[in-house]
């Protein structure tokens, strides 16, 4: 909407990193960050009282280092998931008696997909315990291999407690950031991402935006998300008014009409009428969406309305099954069930996938749409959401027609219900000797579960429903794995597997059925 201006090479400057902290829980993110905002504090300005507003600023003797306040991978890949790459360099920390954990892994893949480099802090030195070099061997066995040992991952050795290493954590820090040359224009009205956002009492909705590029001044206009205003002032992580904050500064920030979201995308324009009209034109098509959601006809909202005196109500369905011979058996039986009060329609049934289309009919008739055997794509998903389109999934035709009679006859059953996990892509095969077909996979939405239900889908119909044998990631058996990582799945007594197939993960809860 808004695009981005492309930059002469001469008009970049550099611009300090932004790190973000993670590793295993307990390891020491919390402690660091506090004894690294501590040495900033006695060493920079007197009289400045830190106020946490989700990222803080420290000058070093090799340069300015910017630390986001949430450390972990989950809120490191929630931005990332709205499209919010802030961070330039990831430290992972590392506890020297505990060494890698499932977390530290964790870390390391989700830095990794997001292409940001690693340093590694080992933390907790002055334990008697520690044992560094452990640290060292296991982290070199996932690919990060020590510039001591011959690789170039940086590592540091720091106690967060005794505040021993601190300085030279952070000189190593400043000194990678060197070595990715970061830069940008602060010449231009300013661009940044929310951090962190929220109501306060006394001085209504505040943000803290990390500026990205050009220079944020007081009384800029701005559009935010379904937000527009002018600045009112700004504040540093000291709680000081500033009067200007350039690339990779973070700051506080009062003038927004509402809380924006963590991850939006903060713009600057010359033009206060004009960030007001993209705010609303967003607005808009947010409130659409929501009505559109509200106004979803589900099998339940359509028993349970009040059907017009004179005339029978009439459900509407789409059905979708494998094959024709399927389509027949469930189209004649659920003719059967039509009532007086309620009539059965079936407006569209064909063999094959959920198709876009499908749900566009579903959507313009008020229909819900009945998948025998068939499974819609991560793409139809998404439509169907956002159309407010009902689907249900059935694989045996007895229990279709009980639970649409059921449902008419307004008692329904506790059910055993499903719920979608994830879907991933076979990109390759393996013929793995006295094993069997090994799928090579890419996670292209949710998850993959290893105690999960799973289904082969050939374009978009069902070719196997059983249990995953085997998950594995790299070379290690796991729980789960999650969209925008590559795994080995191996199917219980399966190997029709090719590439180009979907598979489907999903788990199986009892619920109590209502209608409403
Ligand atoms: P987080 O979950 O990764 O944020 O870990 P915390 O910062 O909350 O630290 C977990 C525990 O380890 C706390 O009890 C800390 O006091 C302790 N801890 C953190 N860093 C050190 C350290 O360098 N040395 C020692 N001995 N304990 C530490």
């Amino acid at each position: 909407l808004v695009p981005a201006e492309i930059d002469s090479p001469e008009s970049l400057l550099p611009r300090p990193p932004v790190v973000t902290i993670m590793g295993h829980v307990d390891h020491g993110k919390t402690s660091l960050l506090d004894a690294i905002r501590k040495t900033s504090v006695t060493s920079g300005e007197a009289g400045g009282i830190t106020q946490h507003i989700g990222a803080y600023h420290v000058k070093t003797k090799r340069g300015d280092i910017v630390f986001l306040d949430t450390p972990g991978h989950e809120a490191f890949t929630a931005m990332r998931a709205r499209g919010a790459q802030v961070t330039d360099l990831v430290v992972l920390v590392v506890a020297a008696d505990d060494g890698v954990m499932e977390q530290t892994r964790e870390a390391i893949n989700h830095s990794k997909a997001a292409g940001v480099p690693i340093l590694v802090a080992v933390n907790k030195i002055d334990k008697e315990s520690a044992n560094p070099d452990r640290v060292l061997q296991e982290l070199a066995s996932l690919g990060l291999q020590a510039e001591t040992w011959g690789g170039d991952t940086v590592v540091g050795y720091v106690s967060a407690k005794t505040g021993q290493g601190l300085d030279e954590l952070l000189e190593l820090i400043a000194l990678q950031a060197e070595i990715l040359e970061l830069k940008a224009n602060p010449n231009k009205p300013a661009r940044g991402r929310v951090v962190e956002a929220k109501l306060d009492k006394g001085r209504g909705p505040v943000a803290t935006v990390l500026i990205q590029e050009g220079t944020l001044k007081q009384g800029d206009a701005f559009v935010c998300g379904v937000f527009a205003g002018r600045v009112r002032a700004f504040f540093n992580d000291q709680g000081k008014k500033v009067k200007e904050a350039g690339p990779s500064i973070p700051v506080e920030i009062q003038g927004f009409d509402g809380v924006p979201e963590a991850g939006e995308e903060f713009i600057c324009l010359a033009d206060e009428k004009a960030a007001r009209r993209i705010a609303e034109s967003r607005a808009i098509k947010q409130r659409e969406k929501e009505l559109a959601k509200q106004s979803r006809v589900t099998l339940e909202t359509f028993l349970a309305s009040t059907p017009n005196d004179s005339e029978a109500k009439v459900l509407n369905l789409v059905l979708k099954a494998d094959v024709q011979g399927s389509l027949e058996a469930i189209t004649d039986a659920l003719v059967k069930l039509g009532t007086d009060k309620v009539r059965i329609s079936v407006i569209h049934s064909g063999a094959g996938a959920i198709t876009e289309t499908d749900i566009m009919l579903a959507a313009a008739s008020h229909a819900i749409i009945l998948g025998f055997n068939v499974r819609p794509t991560a793409k139809v998903k998404e439509v169907a959401e956002r159309e407010g389109v009902d689907i249900r999934f059935y694989d045996i035709i007895y229990k279709l027609v009980e639970e649409i009679k059921s449902a008419m006859a307004g008692m329904l059953a506790p059910v055993s219900k499903e719920v979608y996990l994830g879907q991933a892509e076979i990109r390759q095969t393996f013929s793995v000797p006295k094993i069997g077909v090994i799928a090579g996979c890419m996670v292209t939405d949710g998850k993959m579960q290893r105690n999960g239900g799973i289904r082969l889908l050939r374009d978009g119909v069902v070719v196997y429903t059983g249990k995953i044998a085997s998950l594995r990631r790299v070379k290690d058996d796991v729980k789960e794995v999650a969209k925008g990582f590559e795994c080995g799945i191996g199917l219980e007594n399966f190997n029709d597997i090719k590439t180009a197939d979907v598979l489907e993960c999903f788990e199986m809860i009892e619920e109590a059925a209502t209608l409403d």
